[in-house]
């Protein structure tokens, strides 16, 4: 097989701004322009107060580790993360205060822990499409 086998983000004209970020290896997020919340994940409106004037911006990709599990069997129909076993889903605290979802890479599974320093690092899937993941930050 050839390609990305795994599910894949659809791109929107909402989701649009990160993807193309993401392909110049940026990380960007929401910001309301109204009362500046920041949010992910990306939403037609800020869910503080219901303004529809969002704009992105681009944030460092350094957070920590909040919380995670390791992945050790896949389950149910999805044989193309067998490859991936162990992996890491995590969520991660940007440095901007905002949580998202998303794997921590480049590091034994056993040794991801809870606060630890970690820093955005893009997968490339397809032409259009990079993941945001995170790796041990470099001290
Ligand atoms: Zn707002």
């Amino acid at each position: 097989m050839t390609g990305y086998a795994k599910p894949l983000p659809e791109i929107t004209d909402l989701t649009k701004p990160l993807w193309e970020a993401s392909k110049r290896g940026e990380l960007v997020i929401q910001k309301c322009k109204k009362c500046s919340h920041m949010q992910w994940y990306p939403r037609h409106s800020c869910v503080n107060c219901a303004s529809r004037e969002m704009e992105w911006i681009k944030v460092s990709g350094k957070g920590r580790v909040y919380s995670f599990t390791i992945a050790r069997q896949v389950i149910g129909n999805s044989p193309e993360f067998q490859k991936d076993i162990p992996f890491v889903v995590a969520e991660i605290d940007l440095e901007e205060g905002v949580r998202l979802y998303s794997n921590v890479v480049g590091v034994n599974p056993d040794d991801v822990k809870i606060g630890m320093q970690v820093e955005v690092t893009f997968e490339e899937c397809t032409p259009e499409i990079s993941l945001p993941k995170f790796k041990p930050a470099k001290t």
